[in-house]
């Protein structure tokens, strides 16, 4: 089974939370300029639909963490009702998988990742090793 964060039920809408830019706005460092988005790797597709940053088997976190130094497990990964994040596709804000060979001083140098499930677990599938 996939190791999930199962929040409760009374949590509130991710697209509520004080402090998130409105629907439409972007993210707080795409309404500040945009140009560091924009370096940083998009995700093109993701299979974890169950995931509250889902929708459409694309990602919608305003940027996600990879890996926990071994595995490049997706740690932005969250199963909640609702569903959260920008209008935007996702992209990968940091990794920690030094030894995959996209990984440069713990970021992401691939032009893009696709994520979805292995053994039950989901991964970075861009992932290779250095
Ligand atoms: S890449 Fe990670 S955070 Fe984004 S939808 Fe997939 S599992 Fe969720
Ligand atoms: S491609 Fe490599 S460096 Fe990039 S997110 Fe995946 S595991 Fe990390």
């Amino acid at each position: 089974m996939p190791v999930r964060r199962v929040l409760g039920g009374s949590e509130p809408n991710l697209c509520d939370v004080p402090g998130l830019p409105p629907e439409g706005a972007g993210s707080v460092k795409e309404t500040e300029g945009g140009s560091l988005m924009e370096l940083l790797p998009i995700i093109t597709t993701c299979e974890a639909d169950a995931c509250a940053y889902n929708r459409d088997r694309t990602c919608h976190a305003g940027a996600i963490t990879v890996g926990d130094t071994v595995r490049p497990h997706c740690d932005t990964f969250v199963e909640v009702e609702a569903k959260g994040g920008t209008t935007r596709p996702g992209r990968v804000g940091a990794c920690k998988v030094a030894g995959c060979r996209h990984n440069h001083a713990l970021e992401c140098r691939a032009e893009g990742i696709t994520v979805g499930y292995v053994k039950n677990e989901v991964d970075c599938l861009t992932y290779e090793p250095a």
